[in-house]
C-alpha cells in the first residue's frame, strides 16, 4: 500500500522506553508503559498502541511531558507520536461464563502533534471540508461505548430506557432533547455514545454526529475566525441527530451558546434528536441564557445516580469480561465493589491496574493485589473513611503496632483494638462482615459479628470504654 521505508519503530519505541524508565518509578512504567506496542514509524511519526482507551488517557494525564521529550530525544524536534487504541468489543455478555468468547479487536487512531503545549485529539472539522456530501460525515461514535456493556442498575434505569426509546424512534419520542445530567464518571458520555450507535443499527441512513462542547466551541471560534459561521451552522443542519457532550462547557460563552440556540430550534422544529450532557440539571446549571435552560426542560431529564452495590459487582464482572479475564475470585469482585463506589472510571482504572500487574508480574489476582492497585492509583474520592485509616486511627488511640492488628495474636489488648476496628469498619465502610475479617487479620464473617456485638454490649455497660469509642469516632469524623 505504502512505499516510503518502514524505520525500524522498535528500536526507536525501545530508545524511547529506556529514556522514560530512567525518570519515573518502576511501578509506573511497568504498568502503563510495558504493555505499549509499537505499530509503525513513518514521516517521524511513531505510533504506538495502547490496550485501551483508559491507558491512552491515563498517559496523557500523566505522563505527556516525559513521553514528549523522550520521543524529541529520539527522533529529533519534529518527531510525534500518534496512538493507536485497541477496543474490545464485546457485545453479548454481561455476566463472564467460563473461557473467553470472541475478542473483535478494532483500533482507533488518535494523532496527535506533540508540537503542541497541550495534548488535543486531532477531530476532523468536517464543515471546513469542500464539497461536502451528507453521507461523509464521521459520527464520531465509539464503539466500545454500546448498550451491550452499558449494565443497566436502578442508578439509570429511566435514563437508559429513554436512550433506548430514543434509538427505536430517534425524534419521534417525547424525548426531545434528552437532557442526562450527573456527576463525574457515572455514565453520561458512554450512553450518549450507545444511543447513537443503536440509532445508527436502527436507521443507517440518519447521519448522526457526537460532538463534546469543546469542540463544538472551538469549532465555532474557528468558523468566526474565517467568518464561516454560516458553513458552520449548516453543516450540523445537515444532520439528523445532534449529541452534545458536557454543555457546561458553554456556560458563560455567549455567541457560542447563541449559535447553538439556532441550531436547536432547527432541530426542534424538524422533529431531529437532539441529546445533551451536563454535570447539573437544567435547573441548577449556571451560566446560561433563559431562553436555553427553558429549551433544555423541554423533552426529559435524566439524572445517572452512582451505583448501588450490586450494579457496581455487575460492572466489575463484566469490565473484566471484556478484558478477557472470565474467572476472577469473588472476594476481589466484592473488595473492588466495596472500596469504590463513587465513580465508575475509578473502578475502571483499578480493574486495569490489577490486569496489567497480575499478567505482567506473573501474580494472581488477589485481594492484596486489588488493595495495593487501588491504594495506588485510586485516588480516595468523597472523603470516603477507608478500613485502613479506621486502622491506623484505632491502632494510634491505644498506641499498638499496627502490625499486631494482622497477626493471630490473642492477647486481650490486642483482640479488642482489632475488635474495635471491626466495629468501626462496620460503623463507616460498606464492606461486608467477610471482607472486613479478610483486611484485620484474616478472621471470618462470624468473628466480625462476635466483635460487633461485643463492643456494643461493653459501651452500654463500661463507660471509660465508651469515653474512648467516643474520642476514636471524633477523629474519625473529622478526617
Ligand atoms: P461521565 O461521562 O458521566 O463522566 P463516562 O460515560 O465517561 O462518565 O463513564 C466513565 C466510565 O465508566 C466509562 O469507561 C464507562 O464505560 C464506564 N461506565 C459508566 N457507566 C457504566 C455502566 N452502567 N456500565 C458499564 N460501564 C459504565
Ligand atoms: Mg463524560
Amino acid at each position: 500500500m505504502n512505499n516510503e521505508p518502514v524505520q525500524d519503530y522498535t528500536a526507536v519505541w525501545d530508545k524511547c522506553l529506556s529514556i522514560i524508565k530512567d525518570n519515573i518509578e518502576e511501578n509506573s512504567f511497568n504498568t502503563w508503559f510495558l504493555p505499549i506496542k509499537p505499530i509503525s514509524l513513518k514521516n517521524n511519526v511513531l505510533t504506538i498502541q495502547t490496550p485501551s482507551l483508559y491507558y491512552y488517557e491515563w498517559i496523557e494525564g500523566n505522563y505527556w511531558q516525559i513521553l514528549k521529550s523522550a520521543i524529541r530525544r529520539v527522533l529529533g524536534k519534529d518527531g510525534k507520536v500518534e496512538y493507536q487504541i485497541l477496543v474490545t468489543s464485546d457485545n453479548t455478555m454481561v455476566l463472564p461464563p467460563s473461557g473467553v468468547g470472541n475478542i473483535e479487536a478494532q483500533t482507533k487512531n488518535i494523532n496527535i502533534n506533540i508540537d503542541e503545549n497541550t495534548s488535543q485529539k486531532e477531530i476532523p472539522n468536517p464543515f471546513v471540508l469542500p464539497g461536502l456530501k451528507k453521507l461523509n460525515i464521521q459520527s464520531q461514535l465509539n464503539k466500545a461505548l454500546n448498550f451491550d456493556n452499558f449494565v443497566e442498575g436502578e442508578c439509570n434505569r429511566l435514563a437508559r430506557a429513554a436512550g433506548y426509546a430514543i434509538a427505536q424512534n430517534p425524534g419521534t419520542t417525547t424525548f426531545n432533547p434528552l437532557f442526562l445530567y450527573s456527576g463525574v464518571g457515572l455514565g453520561k458520555t458512554h450512553l450518549a455514545h450507545a444511543i447513537g450507535l443503536q440509532t445508527k443499527i436502527n436507521r443507517p441512513d440518519l447521519t448522526v454526529l457526537y460532538v463534546d462542547s469543546d469542540t463544538f466551541m472551538q469549532q465555532y471560534v474557528e468558523a468566526a475566525r474565517g467568518n464561516n459561521i454560516n458553513d458552520f451552522v449548516h453543516f450540523y443542519q445537515m444532520l439528523d441527530m445532534l449529541i452534545i457532550d458536557d454543555i457546561q462547557f458553554l456556560s458563560g460563552k455567549e455567541k457560542t451558546q447563541e449559535v447553538f440556540f439556532h441550531i436547536f430550534n432547527y432541530f426542534h422544529q424538524k422533529h431531529r434528536q437532539i441529546i445533551i450532557t451536563a454535570d447539573k440539571s437544567p435547573a441548577e446549571i449556571l451560566g446560561f441564557e433563559q431562553r436555553l435552560l427553558s429549551r433544555f426542560k423541554w423533552g426529559l431529564s435524566a439524572d445517572l445516580q452512582p451505583p448501588d452495590k450490586e450494579t457496581r459487582m455487575k460492572i466489575i464482572r463484566n469490565k473484566l469480561y471484556n478484558n478477557g479475564i472470565s474467572s476472577i475470585p469473588d472476594e476481589v469482585v466484592e473488595y473492588l465493589s466495596c472500596r469504590i463506589v463513587t465513580n465508575i472510571r475509578e473502578i475502571e482504572g483499578a480493574i486495569i491496574s490489577i490486569l496489567a500487574q497480575s499478567s505482567l508480574n506473573k501474580k494472581q489476582i488477589t485481594v492484596e493485589l486489588a488493595k495495593q492497585m487501588i491504594d495506588k492509583f485510586v485516588r480516595n474520592t468523597a472523603h470516603e473513611i477507608s478500613i485502613d485509616y479506621i486502622q491506623k486511627v484505632v491502632c494510634d488511640f491505644y498506641n499498638v503496632p499496627i502490625n499486631e492488628l494482622f497477626s493471630s495474636s490473642r492477647k486481650r489488648d490486642i483482640v479488642q483494638v482489632r475488635q474495635v476496628s471491626m466495629y468501626f469498619a462496620k460503623k463507616y465502610t460498606d464492606l461486608s462482615l467477610a471482607q472486613i475479617g479478610i483486611q484485620c487479620g484474616k478472621k471470618d464473617h462470624a468473628t466480625v459479628l462476635h466483635a460487633c456485638r461485643t463492643v456494643e454490649n461493653l459501651k452500654v455497660t463500661d463507660r471509660k470504654f465508651k469515653d474512648e469509642l467516643d474520642s476514636i469516632d471524633k477523629v474519625l469524623k473529622n478526617s
